[in-house]
């Protein structure tokens, strides 16, 4: 379906996006920390380079991005503050990728194309109280009324919502039976009546990435609204977009660690204790040495699952296994970079105080490292059995 970028024109991107992220947003992690907010240039920016519809087809007005190609961006993302990622996240992953794997042509030819600009801020509704790391259970309902649907319901710690023109919204249509969760998926804009946008939550860090709770009160949209024109599509939409993002935020931690061992190999080249620089002690070594060999174990699983996710080979374990290592990998290097820090990787602007708090969250949404595991495991036993 993508037109497929080429190794030469892609590396103009990677490079483009390089600059990007270490002159522009960078030096500005700060402001963007104490503003809890992404400054408009930085995003008119990243909207100019394309950035809101990287994995979105050409076809589509993206510039499409294959897996492969989409993690080595996000290592660059996860250089800098988690909050930049998270602005375009939601339109390129999990909320576009409902639209550009089970749209109708007339949804995608409606939304895609905005939602690859920019323009529209696209947002995944699925997780509710309840049901997060088993969406199969949620209640937020979806009954027809004449040619339309009325939802009603509650969402939780929706990234986007606040700044969302448009929620992919999962809704039970029907009750399970075994084999079919019941989960049908709706375009709901963010506009219509009967929808309601929480406060911001207060969260543990990424400042600037924004979630809040949605809740739907008789929400009607056409029956066009429902996403592929079929009710059996929702759950799978949902879990084939978690694959792919799962990758992704994968790679986003090989970012995010490189950075910790980065700042820690920076500190400790220079900051001294009675006159000795402190990497001079072996024991600082080994905790640069335990992140540095973390960082590229990572990078290394991330290049081959995302190898393995394009060439079809591996959708199920090579996914789970890339996000637990890395995010489970990231945290231990971002504890690291706190202690080769002393004191100072406590305070507050310091980056790597920062990271500390923002890759937590690596572990716990898009499935937590227990779903992982069992993911993992349960793949592994199911093949054996077969
Ligand atoms: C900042 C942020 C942004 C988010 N953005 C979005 C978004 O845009 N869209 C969206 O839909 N959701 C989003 N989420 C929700 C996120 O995906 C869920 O929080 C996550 O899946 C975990 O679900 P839960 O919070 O309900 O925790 P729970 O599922 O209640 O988990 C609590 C604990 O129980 C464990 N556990 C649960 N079930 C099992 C099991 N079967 N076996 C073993 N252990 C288990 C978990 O691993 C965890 O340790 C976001 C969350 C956060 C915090």
């Amino acid at each position: 379906m993508s037109n497929t970028v080429d190794d030469e024109d892609f590396a103009d991107i990677l490079a483009q996006v390089k600059q990007y992220v270490r002159t522009a947003v960078v030096p500005r992690e700060t402001e963007i920390m104490a503003a809890d907010r992404m400054p408009d240039d930085i995003r008119d920016a990243a909207a100019q380079m394309g950035l809101f519809g990287y994995a979105i087809p050409q076809e589509w007005g993206g510039l499409g991005l294959n897996l492969s190609q989409d993690v080595e961006l996000a290592m660059e993302f996860g250089y800098t503050t988690l909050a930049l990622r998270s602005m375009f996240g939601t339109n390129n992953g999990i909320a576009g990728q409902v639209l550009v794997n089970y749209g109708t042509d007339e949804q995608r030819k409606q939304w895609l194309e905005r939602i690859a600009t920019g323009e529209v801020v696209a947002s995944f509704a699925l997780t509710e109280p309840g049901a997060g790391s088993n969406p199969a259970g949620l209640r937020t309902r979806a009954r027809r009324d004449g040619d339309d649907w009325i939802i009603d319901g509650q969402k939780r710690f929706i990234t986007n919502a606040p700044v969302a023109d448009l929620f992919v919204t999962f809704a039970r249509t029907r009750e399970p039976v075994k084999g079919d969760p019941g989960i049908a998926v709706f375009l709901v804009p963010a506009d219509t009546p009967g929808i309601s946008v929480g406060p911001k939550d207060t969260k543990m860090g990424q400042e600037g990435a924004w979630t809040a709770d949605v809740v739907f009160d008789g929400v009607r949209v056409p029956d066009s609204a429902l996403v592929g024109g079929a009710e059996d599509v929702g759950y799978k939409a949902a879990m084939v977009s978690l694959v792919r993002g799962r990758v992704h935020i994968a790679a986003l931690a090989v970012g995010q660690a490189q950075r910790a061992l980065d700042e820690s190999v920076a500190y400790a080249a220079v900051n001294t204790q009675g006159g000795v620089p402190i990497g001079d002690h072996q024991l600082v070594q080994a905790m640069l040495a335990e992140q540095y060999t973390g960082v590229s174990a990572g990078r290394a699983l991330v290049r081959d699952a995302a190898a393995k996710y394009v060439s079809g080979e591996d959708r199920r374990l090579a996914p789970s296994a890339a996000k637990l290592y890395c995010t489970e990998m990231a945290g231990r290097v971002a504890d690291l970079a706190v202690q080769v820090h002393g004191g100072t990787g406590y305070m507050r602007e310091v980056p790597v105080e920062r990271i500390y708090r923002d890759v937590r969250l690596l572990r716990l949404y898009e499935g937590t490292s227990e779903i992982q595991k069992l993911i993992i495991g349960g793949n592994l036993l199911r093949d054996q059995r077969a």
